[in-house]
């Protein structure tokens, strides 16, 4: 897990639990950085092309930040000009989804599905086989590089 990301030890971070959390976010206002709370916790987005793996195609595996889920593997990766790390494919049962009709629009939100931390949208102009965008924060992301994944 990455450094300053918690202002507090993260005792519900675990790469290999997969039990589902229901943490309040009052107890998570006390250990996520205010940055990542407000992305996680807050729905906010994280400016365009100022991410650190909006511009990064090391070999790897992404987790969700606040919980450690298993989300995206690198070869699911692709460059995309919207500003944010994008992904034509989540790891099977990793997100959930929730209609979002802020902003005047109409959209999909992506949440973490371990802790239902917000990852970022989903949109279907993706490129092939899959043909959707999964839109993430970096913020929202630790990368674990491995040279077994593409
Ligand atoms: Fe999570």
């Amino acid at each position: 897990m990455e450094k300053n990301k918690f202002i507090n030890p993260n005792p519900y971070y675990s790469k290999t639990d997969k039990q589902k959390l229901n943490v309040p976010d009052e107890e998570w206002k006390k250990i996520l950085s205010p940055s990542l709370y407000a992305v996680a916790r807050e729905a906010a987005t994280e400016s365009p092309f100022s991410g650190k793996y909006n511009d990064f195609d090391s070999l790897g595996m992404y987790f969700c930040a606040v919980c450690g889920n298993a989300l995206f593997r690198s070869d699911s990766k692709f460059f995309s000009s919207c500003g944010w790390p994008s992904f034509f494919r989540e790891e099977k049962g990793s997100v959930l989804y929730k209609r979002d009709l802020s902003h005047g629009r109409e959209r999909t939100e992506v949440l973490c599905g371990r802790c239902q931390s917000h990852l970022g949208h989903v949109f279907h102009d993706g490129p092939p086989p899959t043909g959707v965008r999964f839109c993430m924060n970096s913020v929202s992301l630790d990368f674990e590089p491995s040279a077994d994944l593409e």
